[in-house]
């Protein structure tokens, strides 16, 4: 039973399951046991990322499945496009400036999502990939992946995707939506505590790993493959976080993927309704790619206050992030978040209004 309503963005809240999955004997990453665990949760992993490609689990948190799609496909000097709609796209693009690549930014009012036809307008036969974040949780906002699959299936651009805050509560199809790395993190929509991110790699950014010139080690994805076969990984990995996966994904897949997505969409429907008839708006400036695992609500001058006010009624949700901290507050739908608890949060919210 839940004591608070949690309904952060990350990390979100760990379901009793989940952490019992933990409490058990160490067992080595080595081990028979080990790799026959490893298999399924790369067997569903697949089936979380829409792929037939292998998924790598790397030990770290988003960011370093962040780096190591930059590592591992772009060499010192390569262009790359990143439309910046909010902080998670500006950290994709300083992180590919500090790899010595030629960041080109298309920039996007906060709020707004990446038109496609404008940032296509920036790609030239030069441009080795394009960042996109799917679901940017500082705003909001969802990018429409597909679209951009299509715009850049025929060239020689890689599309390379942060979903830390989408997979596996945002539908995600990495093969049919023509994605070249999709990637992310434990702590999110897969309810386990921070420790482990998820890369996939489509055959043409596997290609272009062969030509990659940057310094890489303890993200080589090739030698992560190599030991992929037997179902382990180079180094130690987080194997408390394996386990906490595999349980993580049983629930997943026991309530039904498809209804994991309808359950996100409805409670953000929920909350979204909600917050407009006690008088606020939500930030993006269009419903139609508004986030579906998050909600950024415009309360200007006031969102500290309120979940300050939120968590003294035990009600847990974020802040916003710089330069709207003061003006947005954030609340998560992903993971184990249910009907009762945005109820419980709209109640709190109301006696604040
Ligand atoms: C949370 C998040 C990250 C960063 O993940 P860490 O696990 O904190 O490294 C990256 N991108 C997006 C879109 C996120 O929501």
């Amino acid at each position: 039973m839940k004591k608070e309503i949690v309904m952060m963005v990350g990390p979100t809240f760990v379901p009793e399951k989940v952490l019992k999955a933990m409490n058990r004997k160490s067992i080595s990453h080595r081990s028979e046991e080990y790799c026959k665990i490893h298999g399924k949760v790369v067997e569903g992993l697949k089936r979380i990322f829409g792929t037939e490609n292998e998924v790598l689990i790397l030990t770290s948190s988003g960011t370093g499945a962040m780096e190591a799609a930059i590592q591992n496909c772009f060499s010192p000097g390569d262009q790359v496009v990143v439309p910046v709609i909010g902080t998670f796209s500006e950290q994709f693009a300083k992180m590919a400036e500090s790899h010595q690549l030629k960041v080109v930014r298309v920039e996007f009012e906060l709020g707004e999502a990446a038109d496609v036809d404008r940032v296509m307008e920036y790609v030239t036969e030069e441009t080795k990939g394009v960042f996109v974040i799917h679901n940017e949780s500082s705003t909001g906002v969802t990018n429409d992946l597909e679209s951009f699959g299509k715009a850049l299936e025929a060239k020689n651009t890689l599309l390379i995707t942060d979903s830390v805050s989408g997979a596996g509560g945002l539908k995600m199809k990495m093969d049919e939506w023509k994605i070249d790395v999709v990637l992310c993190g434990s702590q999110k929509a897969l309810m386990v505590p921070a420790g482990l991110s998820f890369i996939s790699l489509s055959q043409k950014a596997w290609k272009a790993t062969k030509s990659s010139k940057l310094p890489k080690y303890y993200f080589d994805l090739n030698k992560a493959r190599e030991f992929q076969k037997i179902n382990q990984t180079p180094n130690t990995p987080a194997v408390y976080n394996v386990f906490a996966v595999e349980e993580a994904l049983n629930m997943i897949f026991e309530e039904g993927l498809e209804n994991v997505y309808k359950r996100h969409i409805n409670n953000t429907n929920r909350i979204i309704e909600g917050v407009r008839k006690l008088g606020y708006d939500i930030f993006p400036k269009d419903d139609r790619y508004a986030s579906k695992t998050l909600t950024a609500v415009y309360a200007p001058g006031k969102a500290k206050a309120i979940v300050k006010g939120l968590k003294e009624q035990g009600v847990i949700v974020n802040t916003g992030l710089s330069p709207i901290e003061e003006d947005v507050f954030r609340v998560g739908v992903m993971g184990y978040v249910f009907e009762e608890d945005v109820g419980g949060f709209i109640e709190a919210l109301a006696k604040l209004s």
